[in-house]
């Protein structure tokens, strides 16, 4: 049986976003709700996947090393919380590089659902930027749009184009909260 996903975008979702890129442990701050909404689903059967574009390393401002090292730290804070996070893919690349996964591209999603069996059609993506839910809405995933982040100020960009939210939550616990009540629940 093929697996289910809830993609989450990291910066403006599950940490503050940073104009000038988070570069270092101390620059990424969990938003207060992050780690009680990744505890609620974790006790769902989805796989829970981060899709990151990092572009500040191909920008030669991070070290992919240091990228990292913070998801990696990213993932034990939240596993201290009861909650987890199955895997991290990030796109190291500039946009002019013309690459297949930075996001608006769905690469992520799709190399994600190859190693992992992941149905991506019965998959839910999180994000809080057009491209993220762009990437979603190409490989069939339901996506939903967060207001926290860049979320509120990416809201006019919707008015013109093809990709569509289809669903807006305030942030991401209401976001996971959402996702439980669709699917009637999560301890199945
Ligand atoms: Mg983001
Ligand atoms: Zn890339």
């Amino acid at each position: 049986m093929p697996e289910r996903a809830v993609f989450l975008d990291r910066d403006g979702v599950i940490n503050l976003n940073r104009p000038d890129y988070v570069k270092s442990w101390e620059e990424f701050i969990f938003y207060p709700f992050a780690k009680p909404a990744l505890a609620i689903l974790a006790k769902s059967n989805f796989l829970i996947i981060v899709v990151s574009n990092q572009s500040s390393i191909g920008r030669g401002i991070v070290k992919k090393e240091t990228v990292e090292e913070i998801n990696e730290r990213m993932k034990e804070e939240v596993e201290k919380e009861g909650g987890r996070i199955d895997a991290v893919y990030y796109c190291p690349h500039k946009p002019n590089e013309g690459c297949p996964c930075r996001k608006p591209n769905p690469g992520l999603l799709l190399k994600a659902a190859e190693e992992w069996n992941i149905d991506l059609g019965k998959s839910y993506l999180i994000g809080d930027a057009l491209s993220d839910i762009e990437a979603g809405k190409r490989v069939g995933c339901f996506s939903i749009l967060v207001l926290t982040g860049r979320g509120r100020e990416q809201l006019p960009l919707f008015l013109t184009s093809p990709y569509q939210y289809d669903k807006i939550a305030v942030d991401l616990l209401e976001a996971v909260e959402w996702i439980r009540k669709r699917e009637k629940g999560f301890s199945s």
